[in-house]
């Protein structure tokens, strides 16, 4: 269990003051010259040191991505870019970073951008989040007011941060169509190679992280990587907001070891599952785009990126959706399908068609109204769209459904037999509904 002295967001639920003299007093701004002046290498390498995997979903390393970035500059000026996006169903962690503790955020970007040799810093901050927005450029304009960041402050170092607020597409979290968007250009990804360290806003080499990736940073050099990489498990360590929604008793937003197990997280937080740990149908452990662990498979898993991807599911965001044996999952999945066909951007056809038909198929299928061969075509489907895109909004529809058809295949099949057997008869006309 996290002991207190080992969280880094002290006010993740606002009890404090978000602004800077509070800010202060927990921590952030400290020593904050001291760690720059030991240099561009040494602050990557306490980074790479520290084991920290970036937060956003994919779970890469965060120092060596910003050691990707050149070293020298060639006369193009560097960039780092924050994903503030947050748009991945189940997810509510970044909103509260920026809500009350943005100051841990600001100091991340001076931090992060003088280690890759950034001038100037973009938050990307998603459309729906007008307080967050607020709350973020208050925390700005009081960094550039007391110095701490600008052409001129008491860091030596010239950086200008500048928050800009989205429309509120989900496909604009994707990093390239995050640039574009930025760029002022429909937010549709990129092909890639080149990569934004290469070649991203602007034309210049560009880093994107998520914000808890970079929130962290601050407090990870000043307590030193040892100390992060001494928490939780090999390969997966640090601390971990984990957004916890669904049927527990109190669904809510924590700090935590990596590598706790579901169960300790869901009865230490959470008051239980809701009817009780027999009553637990299954579990979306890192946001929408992530298969469905059954309840058997994730009781006693540990909430790591390695153990839930040997599951075939995936940590993501550690948006953890719990679902009890009350809801429809055909349904479920069913709707989550007709999201990602929503945010299609539609530059792709496997993602543009694919995506409303695995949605329309779906829909018919948690009424009963499909044939049993369909689920081996819907599955079929699925594999044609996984990797078959530019992104990764292809692969974020397929695994829900091949995750659906993996574990929960004899429920299709029952809802069919029970419509081949009753079209009319009332359960199928509520799952209709
Ligand atoms: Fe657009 Fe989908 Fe292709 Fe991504 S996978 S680029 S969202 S069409």
């Amino acid at each position: 269990m996290l002991q207190d002295r080992d969280r880094i967001f002290t006010n993740l639920y606002g009890f404090h003051s978000p602004d800077l003299q509070a800010a202060k007093m927990r921590g952030a701004w400290d020593g904050t010259k001291f760690l720059l002046e030991q240099g561009r290498d040494w602050i990557v390498n306490e980074m790479k040191a520290s084991g920290l995997r970036g937060r956003g979903g994919a779970g890469f390393p965060t120092g060596l991505k910003w050691s990707f970035m050149p070293k020298q500059s060639d006369g193009r000026p560097h960039y780092l870019v924050v994903n503030a996006d947050e748009s991945e169903p189940g997810t509510c962690k970044d909103r509260e970073i920026m809500r009350n503790d943005p100051h841990l955020l600001v100091e991340g970007c001076l931090l992060a951008s003088f280690a890759m040799g950034a001038h100037a810093a973009y938050i990307y901050i998603r459309g729906e989040y007008v307080a967050e927005r607020y709350a973020l450029q208050r925390a700005v304009d009081e960094a550039y007011e007391a110095k701490l960041i600008g052409k001129d402050n008491i860091h030596g170092y010239p950086f200008d941060l500048y928050v800009h607020h989205g429309a509120g597409a989900y496909i604009c979290g994707e990093e390239t169509a995050l640039i574009e968007s930025m760029e002022g250009k429909k937010g549709m990804p990129r092909l890639k190679p080149p990569f934004p360290a290469n070649m991203g806003l602007y034309g210049c080499p560009t880093t994107v992280n998520n914000v808890e990736s970079i929130a962290v940073a601050g407090t990870i050099l000043r307590r030193g990587a040892a100390w992060f990489s001494g928490i939780g498990r090999p390969n997966n360590v640090g601390t971990k907001l984990f957004c916890v929604s669904g049927h527990v008793n109190k669904p809510c937003n924590v700090e935590e070891a990596m590598g706790l197990t579901f169960r300790e997280l869901i009865d230490r937080h959470c008051g239980g599952i809701r009817g009780g740990w027999d009553n637990l149908l299954g579990v979306i452990p890192g946001g929408s785009s992530v298969p469905i662990v059954p309840a058997e498979q994730i009781a006693d898993a540990y909430m790591d990126f390695d153990t839930l991807r040997n599951l075939k599911s995936g940590l993501g965001t550690a948006a953890v959706i719990v679902m009890d044996k009350s809801t429809d999952i055909v349904r479920a999945i069913a709707r989550l399908a007709y999201f990602y066909k929503h945010e299609s951007c539609g530059q792709c056809t496997p993602c543009r068609e694919g995506t409303g038909w695995m949605w329309r198929v779906l829909t018919r299928m948690a009424e009963g109204r499909a044939q049993k061969r369909e689920i081996d075509m819907l599955l079929e489907v699925s594999t044609q769209i996984e990797g078959h895109t530019i992104c990764a909004l292809g692969d974020a529809a397929a695994w829900p459904v091949q995750g659906l058809i993996r574990h929960f295949r004899h429920e299709i099949e029952k809802r069919i037999d029970d419509y081949a057997a009753n079209p009319h008869s009332e359960s199928v006309m509520i799952a209709a509904e």
